[in-house]
């Protein structure tokens, strides 16, 4: 069994991605090829934004808007302390201050209460200037956007939306990758849209940041390539990945994320009451990067991992730290809150298998074995 399953999704493409592939082989445009503006205009659309600039990764496109926003030494930027390690990575390498705040258990995504207390924290120290908020939109959820804008007008702040696991996700009939200030997206293979390889994006209506954007992207280029006009990087999406986007981004419209919803209305139906499943909170919709469920101890997570793991079943903890407890923060300036519901759920969580190729009756047997563990 597959914990997310590229291979079955491969099959079910092959002939339309691979005529895909061998054009772009005939062609040669390897770098900056039509496939991909065409995509980014795809993309655009279908999210409810201007612009979208397609980029190497979602690390990458994270940077790629704090340099557009302006982030840089001395600013606090806001990020939930539950995570993957790059949304507090990347300001931490402008050396922005990353202030670490609390999660809601129910949805796993940024706590409007820890966030605001975080901000009167940093304000009252005095020592560095709030700037930004970086909410993600964890396991394809959005985060809770009514609330955080609030705050975030209160104290003038703007946000960045990381949404490498919500490309997909709505809230309110809008579409995540829309419900920042700026948002980025990543194309990693297991996110919910994925390439095969590495790829990100960043959204906005912001027409300065979206040029300056496109020209980071390419070494600062000014008017063109060798005329470059700032420091910036080298983060292009090939053409290669582009063209299997676009495939992908065809199957995942057309059916892939109605039947990732499907598979999570499955474990719903056999979980429910047996151990706490996930919840999606009333007008929002999610794109299920993962489906995750809480055990009531560290203890009952890591047996009940390991017995599913002997019944040949994968599972995964996302994410087994909390961003204050890794190694890598030690060394640079943060500001860490409480973050008691965190820790807390490092030690309880547990993500299944779920992908939209997934069967009945897998979900099924993956239940089945769950509960089984439970009873005994
Ligand atoms: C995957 C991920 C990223 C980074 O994306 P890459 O394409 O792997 O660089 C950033 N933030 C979150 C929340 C992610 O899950």
């Amino acid at each position: 069994m597959e914990f997310r399953d590229l291979k079955q999704q491969y099959q079910t493409l092959k002939p339309a991605i691979d005529k895909a592939v061998s054009q772009v082989l005939e062609e040669g445009n390897f770098i900056s090829g039509s496939q991909v503006t065409v995509l980014e205009e795809k993309l655009a659309e279908y999210v409810g934004v201007k612009h979208c600039i397609s980029c190497a990764n979602g690390t990458d496109a994270i940077s790629l808007a704090l340099m557009a926003l302006g982030i840089g030494t001395g600013d606090a930027v806001f990020v939930p302390d539950f995570t993957f390690f790059a949304t507090g990575e990347a300001p931490a390498l402008k050396g922005a201050v990353p202030v670490f705040v609390d999660i809601e258990e129910s949805s796993f995504n940024m706590s409007p209460e820890a966030l605001a207390a975080a901000i009167e924290f940093v304000l009252f120290e005095g020592k560095y200037k709030p700037r930004l908020i970086i909410t993600v939109d964890l396991f394809g959820q959005p985060a809770n956007y009514p609330a955080i804008r609030e705050i975030a007008d209160k104290y003038h702040l703007q946000i960045l939306e990381d949404a490498a696991q919500g490309f997909g996700g709505s809230m309110g009939g809008k579409r995540a990758c829309s419900l920042g200030d700026i948002s980025c997206t990543s194309f990693f293979p297991a996110k919910p849209l994925g390439c095969f390889g590495d790829g990100g994006a960043v959204f906005t209506n912001h027409e300065k940041w979206a040029e300056y954007i496109r020209s980071c992207r390419v070494h600062g280029k000014g008017k063109n390539k060798y005329d470059n006009i700032r420091i910036g990087m080298n983060s292009r999406l090939d053409t290669l990945q582009a063209a299997i986007l676009l495939v992908k981004f065809e199957a995942f419209q057309e059916y892939e994320l109605d039947r990732v919803n499907q598979a999570a209305g499955w474990y719903q139906e056999e979980l429910y009451g047996m151990v706490k499943i996930p919840d999606v909170r009333k007008g929002f919709y999610s794109s299920w990067a993962q489906y995750s469920i809480m055990l009531d101890s560290q203890e009952q997570r890591n047996l009940l991992k390991r017995y599913l793991a002997g019944r040949g079943i994968p599972s995964m903890v996302y994410y087994p730290k909390a961003l204050h407890e890794l190694e890598a923060f030690k060394d640079v300036k943060t500001v860490k809150t409480e973050c008691r519901v965190t820790e807390s759920v490092c030690r309880r969580i547990l993500s299944l298998p779920i992908h939209p190729y997934m069967e009945k009756e897998t979900v099924k047997e993956i239940s089945y074995e769950i509960k089984k563990f439970l009873n005994d």
